[in-house]
């Protein structure tokens, strides 16, 4: 059966202060019992002051985004080796904001996933269509490229290591939720890409999220489906109690599944 998980991004959010005091409060709260795996991933600028905070935690980190290559002049970048020497565990790649505000193409995404494995980081790969694909009614072959395109080159030893998170443009930071059903819908279609490329176990071990305006009074809807594996939180993560909602509604599914 696949974990459940629930990812924060945290995006260019918090200031330093508050960073540490959402931290204080996650560490100080029992994930012990939790059959969910947590994982935030804050600002690169703040990675190693929140993994000293959380160092003997089950809380996973991640980082927000990598460039592909391993060293050398690129000015303002963060190297996969260099978030595998700070033992940071995960890696979300090709968020949409990284695709619409820093031009990063599906090339881009799918070098950045073959870099990221390639030093042991677990990428988180966004895929999601923006309002006017989807009112077209083109949002399963806009993701189903984009995934295509992401998995290119992979093999299925590899395939199984990504988190797959299904985050539809329009339900980012919008307050507008994709429903579980049309969520449910998408990630099915993933899975089926996922076997198409690569083989049946691949698509029934890889974990698939949804993220999009995810709160503590919808996310049941779309936790609720067994092919849903979490959630990747933006604007809800950085809220303590919230979080920690969104956490045990994902804990109670995993108990009934
Ligand atoms: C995100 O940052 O990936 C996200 C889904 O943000 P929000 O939950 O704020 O919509």
């Amino acid at each position: 059966m696949r974990k459940k998980i629930i990812i924060g991004n945290w995006k260019m959010n918090p200031g330093l202060t508050d960073a540490q005091d959402l931290v204080f409060k996650l560490k100080n709260y029992a994930f012990k019992n939790k059959q969910v795996d947590v994982c935030v991933c804050p600002p690169s600028a703040y990675l190693v002051t929140i993994m000293n905070i959380l160092k003997d935690t089950s809380i996973l980190i991640g980082a927000q985004n990598m460039f592909y290559k391993e060293e050398g002049a690129f000015t303002g970048e963060t190297s996969p080796k260099m978030l595998r020497d700070l033992n940071v565990g995960m890696v979300i790649i090709g968020h949409s904001e990284r695709r619409q505000f820093f031009h990063e193409t599906d090339q881009d995404i799918n070098l950045k996933i073959k870099s990221a494995l390639k030093f042991g980081l677990v990428p988180i790969v966004c895929v999601g269509e923006d309002l006017q694909t989807r009112e077209k009614g083109n949002a399963e072959s806009w993701v189903k490229g984009q995934v295509e395109a992401a998995l290119k080159d992979l093999n299925q030893n590899d395939i199984e290591k990504l988190i797959l998170a299904y985050e539809p443009i329009w339900a980012i930071g919008t307050g507008k939720v994709c429903s579980g059903e049309d969520a449910n819908k998408i990630i099915e279609m993933i899975r089926a890409t996922i076997k198409a490329h690569s083989s049946e176990s691949s698509s029934n071990n890889v974990r698939i999220l949804y993220g999009g305006s995810v709160k503590s009074d919808n996310f049941n809807d779309h936790i609720k489906f067994e092919n849903i594996d979490g959630g990747l939180v933006g604007g809800a993560s950085l809220n303590f109690e919230e979080f920690i909602k969104i956490i045990n509604l994902a804990n109670n599914v995993h108990a009934l599944h």
